[in-house]
């Protein structure tokens, strides 16, 4: 008998899951991969369009790729999601399971922050990344402000990163002088499970004239007076704001009853809901970890571990320690890395890697290596 599963979102976590499967169930899979998308691409993709670094087209994987036994992929938008009878609907069909894994990740919710549609800009979507592209250019003088509208967000290191990036950038152009660059973030230091980490951003901040802004999220925008409002009501003019939206599951997952103060609560043992059957990973749960790819990744071995266990009629042995690695762009063509793990200490732990030239070979093979795991791209 095969096991009927459907994996909904064919982002990191989904793409990982389906990997295992196919490749300890083989002929014995009979699993259906379902995204509203027709390809794949990293997050990190996203600060390379902002920037220019490389055409929206070259960092998109076309899901035609992914051929695997036992696995069929279709685009496809997911309409509803009935957890208990292990159902879902899409726009073209109904599907049924034996198993239920939810990968939906996170969307962005930009009206909760008022003025920042109409005023500002936000670099956490793909349309976004692409619209600041050409928005950037035009930024020659003035103060540019990279804000957090709400946590938790995907990345922490992701508005380091672009701060960092928009420094070269303006740099290179001739006009740093003529700019000044700050960052508003919940947290009080960049990254706060590594203090080496932290200590090594707000040095690079402060070499570079960045003004970091802890404990702060950005609340409002008001285009017409070009100001910022904080949450404690301080006001910051602004000529350019790259924002971080704040983020929410998406709206079938909050209809589908499966989601509790905003997103899927899961065992961390197996990363199952509270429906029997019905896997939760990645950004769509409130597993405790950051939401990133890294971690929606490791998720999704420990919860393909969990599926396979019980087909076979055996225990899941594996323990999921939330640890991850997490490649940081320090800008002048130097990556850093930080290695975290959530759940196998008392707290949760950093290990920093200096920035180097070496990383950004390390942080290339990381995104080469998933091309060729889960499309059969090879590496180059
Ligand atoms: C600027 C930026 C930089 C980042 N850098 C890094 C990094 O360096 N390292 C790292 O690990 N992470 C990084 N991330 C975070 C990373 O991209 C996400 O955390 C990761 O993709 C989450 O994986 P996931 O499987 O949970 O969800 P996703 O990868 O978001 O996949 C969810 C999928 O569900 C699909 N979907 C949603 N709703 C529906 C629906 N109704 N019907 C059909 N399909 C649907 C979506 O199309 C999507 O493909 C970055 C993110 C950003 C924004």
């Amino acid at each position: 008998m095969k096991l009927r599963v459907l994996v909904l979102g064919a982002g990191f976590g989904g793409l990982e899951l389906s990997t295992i499967l196919s490749e300890s169930l083989g002929t014995e899979l009979d699993l259906t991969l379902i995204d509203q998308h027709d390809s794949f691409f990293f997050g990190f993709s996203k600060l390379d369009v902002m920037f220019g670094r490389k055409p929206a087209d070259a960092v998109k994987i076309p899901y035609r790729h992914l051929v695997k036994p036992g696995v069929r992929f279709r685009q496809e938008t997911i309409t509803a999601i009935d957890p208990v009878a292990k159902k879902v609907t899409t726009q073209n069909a109904t599907y049924d399971a034996d198993v239920l894994v939810v990968a939906l990740g996170a969307n962005y919710d930009l009206a909760a922050t008022p003025g920042l549609a109409e005023g500002g800009n936000e670099y956490y979507s793909f349309a976004g990344a692409e619209t600041l592209r050409n928005v950037i250019p035009q930024f020659t003088r003035g103060h540019a402000i990279v804000g957090v509208c709400g946590a938790p967000f995907k990345c922490p290191p992701a508005p380091s990163e672009a701060a960092l990036m928009l420094h070269d950038y303006l740099l290179k152009r001739g006009v740093r002088d003529a700019c000044t660059i700050s960052i508003v973030m919940p947290f009080g230091s960049p990254i706060p499970p590594s203090p080496d980490t932290s200590k090594a951003l707000l040095r690079a901040f402060e070499e570079r004239h960045i003004q970091f802004i802890p404990q702060r999220k950005v609340r409002s925008l008001d285009p017409s007076r070009q100001v910022v409002m904080l949450d404690d009501g301080t006001e910051m003019p602004y000529n350019l704001f790259l924002g971080i939206p704040k983020h929410v599951a998406p709206e079938v997952v909050l209809e589908s009853g499966l989601a509790e103060n905003g997103w899927i609560p899961v065992t961390k043992t197996d990363l199952i809901t509270r429906f029997p059957g019905v896997y939760a990973i990645g950004d769509v749960t409130s597993v405790g970890t950051p939401k990133a790819g890294v971690f929606a990744e490791g998720a999704a071995k420990i919860a393909a571990a969990s599926i396979i266990a019980s087909f076979r009629g055996n225990n899941n042995a594996s323990v999921y320690t939330g640890a991850g690695s997490c490649y940081i762009e320090f800008g002048e063509g130097r990556v850093g890395r930080v290695d975290v793990d959530f759940f196998s200490g008392p707290k949760p732990h950093g290990i920093h890697h200096e920035p180097s030239e070496m990383l950004v070979v390390d942080k290339d093979h990381f995104g080469s290596s998933r091309k060729a795991r889960w499309f059969g791209i090879p590496t180059r």
